[in-house]
């Protein structure tokens, strides 16, 4: 197995604990409930569930179905209302907001629909960002980090043109570089070819199969894109904040998705 990981050393953190026999995910009875006044918002009725290291994972669902407040809740941005999240053994519910923003930095790199990348910035500069919060890395090292990292994922000629001189598969691809140069051991992704047309799609999903196939990145993504889905492993299905299926055969998943529960 190649490694992302550059030569130089780009995190003041100890790499993440080796793999280890307890589950990277483990949600037991996880509940969000927005409590809106006159009305509260069922978003995830209790989910339990397990994701491994290693695994790609796709959520899928009809709009409304609560797959942005499942991976939100999966990437700690979100507290559920009740119910136990282990990430990597350790109860992340029960956690401060400094406490999760911690373990964000340290496991999970993000990736969004609309890239959110600084605009009259370079492909380089974007990237370097996250290190600049790692205390222990000089500007040198931070700029080596991220040249290395984009030219692994084919971007080593563009490092000095702004996001607005990049198509939305090469600025997706940036975003996924700047995700990634923390060496969290998740990636996940909101929609990340939501804005994207299919042939630019296809550098991205080539992309999110190499990190997980080739480097062993558990990746967990939401989409509405067959093409998206199909090239992960293991497809959730959500409907009304439920999972109504979880299977590693995609047509079947496809199938529930087009299903209508009885009642
Ligand atoms: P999806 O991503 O599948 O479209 P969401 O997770 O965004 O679904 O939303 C699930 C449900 O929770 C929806 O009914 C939505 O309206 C509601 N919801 C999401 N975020 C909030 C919020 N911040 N406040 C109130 N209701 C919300
Ligand atoms: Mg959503």
């Amino acid at each position: 197995m190649s490694s992302l990981q550059p030569e130089t050393d780009c995190t003041d953190t100890p790499s993440a604990t080796p793999a280890s026999e307890t589950p990277l995910i483990q949600l037991r009875d996880v509940s969000k409930v927005y409590d809106l006044g006159e009305v509260k918002v069922e978003a995830l009725r209790p989910i339990t569930l397990t994701i491994d290291r290693g695994e790609y994972v796709a959520l899928i669902g009809p709009s409304g179905s609560g797959k942005s407040t499942l991976m939100n809740t999966l990437g700690c941005l979100d507290r559920p209302t009740s119910g136990s999240y282990l990430l990597d053994g350790e109860e992340i519910v029960d956690m401060s907001n400094d406490q999760r923003a911690r373990i964000r930095n340290l496991q999970i790199g993000f990736v969004f629909q609309n890239f959110n990348l600084l605009n009259r910035t370079s492909a380089l500069e974007n990237v370097e960002l996250p290190l600049l919060y790692a205390k222990h890395i000089t500007a040198r090292q931070r700029h080596q980090c991220a040249t290395e990292l984009l030219e692994k994922i084919g971007l080593g000629d563009r490092l000095d043109h702004h996001t607005s001189q990049l198509s939305g598969g090469q600025q997706q691809r940036v975003a996924i570089a700047r995700a990634l140069v923390n060496e969290p051991s998740i990636l996940m992704a909101d929609e990340p070819t939501g804005n994207l047309d299919t042939r630019t799609s296809t550098e991205v999903i080539d992309l999110f199969r190499q990190l997980n196939q080739e480097h062993g990145i558990t990746v967990i993504l939401v989409t509405h894109d067959q093409d998206v889905a199909r090239n992960a492993k293991r497809t959730i299905v959500l409907r009304d904040g439920l999972v109504i299926e979880d299977t590693a055969d995609h047509e079947k998943a496809i199938e529930a998705l087009h299903s209508h529960l009885p009642g």
